[in-house]
């Protein structure tokens, strides 16, 4: 289980998912929740420092609604970090939330499948390309992942909602 030295989430039909109807993302606190078996799966890993022989983490999203203005960034950025207190358990730590904020349709450098946000939490943690691990819903998310030489696992199988 320990193979990988950082593991990176994509937020959105990851590791939670929007209780509004209708609404792909959640705009306000209280309109997400957990996806299932996240709490459990993450409670099993050791968090840390790889340096020091735990696994570093990290959140690659993004938030196109920022751009659209259905949500601050600073909104954005909260809700990410609430949900960093409810999967992993404890407040992130600096650096460890990447957010695309731009329009979909902005052409910036960051957005998956841009590998950019992927890139920086690799830097941040210290660690290689090849010892880290993406895990995601989407194809941007795979494509993503692909084009910064980590590996990729979708979420279903990650976290058990589905047969690998
Ligand atoms: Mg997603």
């Amino acid at each position: 289980m320990n193979k990988y030295k950082l593991i990176i989430f994509d937020a959105d039909g990851t590791l939670r998912h929007c209780t509004v109807e209708g609404q792909p993302c959640p705009d306000a606190p209280g309109e997400w929740e957990l996806m299932p078996g996240v709490k459990e799966m993450l409670s099993r890993i050791q968090w840390g420092d790889p340096g020091e022989g735990g696994v570093g983490y990290g959140i690659a999203s993004n938030q196109g609604g920022v751009g659209c203005g259905y949500l601050s960034a600073d909104m954005a950025y909260r809700l990410i970090q609430e949900l960093v207190v409810a999967a992993f358990g404890a407040e992130p730590e600096k650096g460890t939330i990447q957010l695309c904020p731009h329009r979909p349709d902005g052409g910036c450098k960051c957005r998956k499948p841009e590998p950019l946000m992927i890139q920086r939490l690799i830097e941040r943690w210290g660690v290689k390309p090849e010892e880290t691990l993406f895990v995601g819903d989407m194809e941007t998310d795979k494509e993503a992942a692909e084009r910064a030489g980590v590996d990729f696992k979708w979420a279903g199988e990650y976290f058990g909602w589905e047969q690998a």
